[in-house]
């Protein structure tokens, strides 16, 4: 059995460690240096670095690697040995401060968007020690932000470290609005639900698709998907079942609180939940999950795929990204609280949640815009790509009755005074859930829920963080100037809600209706990544970044590029796959076929005996019109991407031209390839099926 108090955080350097091996004084400037971001000294730093190479060889470790997380969306790490040679020619185990503090790997092979000329290729990772160093493959992870020479940033982990203090620094000014003085900061908590799907690893390696794309790219829809509800929440398969029990232990080791897993809607796929936490190390926890899923479903034979849409016609893979506030004193800013003076500040923080979301629609799509994601938007299965916010009935009502400032039907107050209200409590259960929102108040967080599976959760909370911080702001800087406190938090609340009540919507998301409601209400819908990725460098949004100092016109253009770059990379890389797949294995398997068709039928005749031979000739009738369409497709397809290749155009017009021609090209390419499939014998076709591959692991 496994001690989970015993094992818990076994492999992290944690506070508990810290405190036993660190000196004092010395743990009470890293503390202090955790806690208000002051500058680490480098004699503080020099004894950290030896405390942490002695616990770290004791647990078994022979190198030290800065982990971060450049714009790949995935981490980075180069591992040195603690080794160092001595003059008599021995070696000694040696950790430098420098070596923990900063590293320098080359810049110029992480996407840059342009930011960094290859003469200046250093790039610098510098130490955050927000989050704790952890031993992984016996190594000492280092997690550390990422920038250029020039100090512009290239990794996720910086923006989001701002985030975090543009967010404190506004939310407690309207703390202290409300008399809170106690609070010493404010921190988003988040808890990441991880969706993935397990096949098996023999099947995998049979599809060039999967293992290039991570996603099929063919394949027809099998006789049995998700329609019987049947796989949801049932009974856990013995093989994946011993995958998930190591998976718990071993991020139960680094520190991740995971807590829940089960089945999810799709056959074979499957749901992780943590308990949650401060949203860096929730970024960073994620990030070690998803690597974690991978490697050890290799170890158990298996493949684990974060694709947004591994295959076609059953449910592709999200991440929700559960997100609130909370103080330092332990109050989550998002619970209603008991107390009328405790539900005003709750619907102030409620109402700069809905302004925000409202007015940085845009900026929310782009945080989950991505060519996996594409399949997956909109599909019946996650939210559209219109942002709304689910409240439920009974908040919307109170909201209601605030904005027209009238009673609220549950209470008996002839008028509504904000400061004198008690709010009735939320239910926190299932029972009053919109799982078709894209943001959805869940009770004391909010939920959203349009990320993919593969994404880091950084920019979604760098997003968020930042938008509600301007928000926060502006009421701030009202408020701070009132002359009566309660009138004028009653009227701007009430203003707020009159201003931005658009975005709330509790209906079904996924119909039609909504989308033609949506429309009329003036809110966005950015279908396509393409499209969601332009707003990236609006002036607004430019403005609040820089505002906040979260990113740099310069850094935000970079990241746009990267982004629309990775766009149409990833269908790139696709495209060249379909036509390798369709060229050495479909087409060939489909004529070999039919000449097996075409000598029955030969065979058939020359017994001259009159058989029938109208199932023959139909086949290979069928056959070969499919396959002379399919051989016309892959040469359009073959010819569209040469096209592309002459032109000197920008990234945008690329990324705009692989949407409007390259996809629509793949699309009907699969389109027929799956008709064939129908047709070919199993024996004849040349990869594992959907229903082979969804039902793999027994
Ligand atoms: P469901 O699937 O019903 O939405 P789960 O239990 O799978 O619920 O996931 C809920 C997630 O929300 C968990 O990761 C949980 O820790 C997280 N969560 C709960 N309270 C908060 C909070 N105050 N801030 C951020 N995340 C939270
Ligand atoms: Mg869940």
């Amino acid at each position: 059995m496994v001690d989970i108090p015993s094992i818990f955080g076994s492999l992290v350097f944690n506070d508990e460690v810290m405190k036993a091996r660190l000196p004092k004084d010395v743990y009470e400037s890293l503390h202090r240096t955790i806690e208000s971001g002051t500058p680490l000294e480098l004699n503080v730093a020099r004894v950290v670095a030896d405390a942490m190479k002695d616990w770290a060889i004791e647990k078994g470790a022979t190198h030290y690697t800065h982990w971060f997380q450049p714009m790949t969306g995935i981490t980075a790490e180069k591992h040195d040995s603690f080794l160092k040679p001595t003059k008599d020619g021995k070696v000694i185990m040696k950790f430098s401060e420098n070596a923990l503090v900063h590293g320098e790997p080359d810049a110029s092979s992480f996407p840059n968007g342009g930011l960094r000329a290859t003469f200046e290729a250093r790039g610098y990772t510098a130490w955050d020690p927000t989050s704790y160093a952890f031993i992984k493959d016996d190594s000492l992870c280092i997690p550390t932000a990422f920038c250029s020479y020039g100090g512009d940033t290239l990794d996720k982990k910086t923006p989001l470290l701002r985030s975090m203090d543009a967010l404190n620094k506004q939310a407690l000014r309207i703390l202290k609005l409300f008399g809170n003085t106690d609070v010493k900061r404010v921190n988003a908590t988040v808890g990441a639900e991880q969706e993935y799907f397990l096949i098996d690893k023999k099947m995998y390696e049979t599809r060039m698709d999967l293992v290039h794309c991570g996603r099929t790219l063919f394949g027809a829809k099998p006789p049995k998907g998700q329609e019987m509800e049947d796989h949801y929440f049932g009974a856990i398969k013995h093989r994946v079942s011993e995958f998930m029990k190591e998976l718990d232990v071993e991020l139960w080791k680094l520190g991740v609180p995971s807590k829940t897993k089960h089945n999810e809607a799709a056959p074979a796929q499957h749901e992780l939940a943590p308990v949650f936490t401060t949203v860096n190390l929730a970024t960073d926890q994620n990030q070690l999950t998803m690597e974690l899923m991978k490697s050890l479903a290799d170890k158990h034979n298996l493949a684990c795929l974060l694709h947004e849409k591994p295959f076609a016609n059953v449910n592709g893979s999200g991440k929700h990204d559960n997100w609130s506030i909370s103080t330092d004193t332990g109050v989550n800013l998002l619970e209603p609280g008991e107390t009328p003076y405790e539900n005003a500040q709750f619907l102030l923080f409620l109402v700069a949640v809905i302004k925000a979301v409202d007015e940085y629609q845009d900026l929310l799509r782009l945080s989950a815009a991505s060519a996996g994601n594409d399949h997956r938007l909109g599909a019946n299965e996650a939210p559209p790509a219109i942002v709304s916010i689910f409240l439920g009935d009974e908040l919307t009502e109170i909201l209601d009755a605030v904005e027209k400032n009238v009673s609220y039907k549950g209470k008996k107050k002839s008028r509504f005074e904000l400061g004198a209200m008690v709010l009735p409590s939320f239910p926190k259960d299932t029972t009053d859930r919109n799982r078709t929102s894209s943001f959805a108040f869940t009770g004391n967080k909010f939920e959203f829920r349009m990320l993919g599976s593969s994404f880091s959760i950084a920019c979604t909370n760098y997003i968020i963080n930042t938008i509600v911080a301007e928000a926060l702001k502006g009421f701030a800087d009202k408020l701070e100037k009132s002359t009566d406190f309660n009138k004028d938090l009653g009227n701007l609340v009430a203003k707020t809600i009159k201003e931005h009540k658009r975005i709330i919507y509790n209906g079904n998301s996924y119909s039609e209706e909504w989308v033609s409601e949506a429309e009329k209400r003036g809110l966005s819908n950015l279908k396509s990544t393409v499209e969601a990725l332009a707003t990236f460098t609006d002036e607004k949004n430019v403005k609040l970044f820089e505002s906040h100092k979260i990113l740099r016109r310069a850094e935000i253009e970079s990241r746009q590029e990267i982004l629309l770059e990775s766009y149409y990379k990833t269908l790139n890389i696709e495209a060249l796959t379909m036509l390798e797949m369709a060229k050495k294995q479909i087409l060939p398997a489909v004529l070999m076929y039919e000449r097996k068709l075409v000598k029955m039928a030969l065979h058939k005749k020359q017994l001259n005996m009159g058989l029938d031979m109208s199932v023959e000739l139909d086949m290979i009738k069928k056959l070969t019109d499919h396959g002379k369409n399919f051989y016309e497709l892959i040469d359009k397809l073959d010819s569209d991407l040469i096209t592309i290749k002459d032109k000197h155009a920008s990234i945008m017009e690329t990324a705009t031209y692989y949407r409007d021609v390259i996809l629509t090209d793949m699309n009907a390419m699969r389109a027929v390839v799956d008709e064939l499939e129908l047709l070919v014998a199993k024996d004849y076709w040349p990869f594992p099926t959907y229903s082979d591959l969804l039902y793999s692991v027994k």
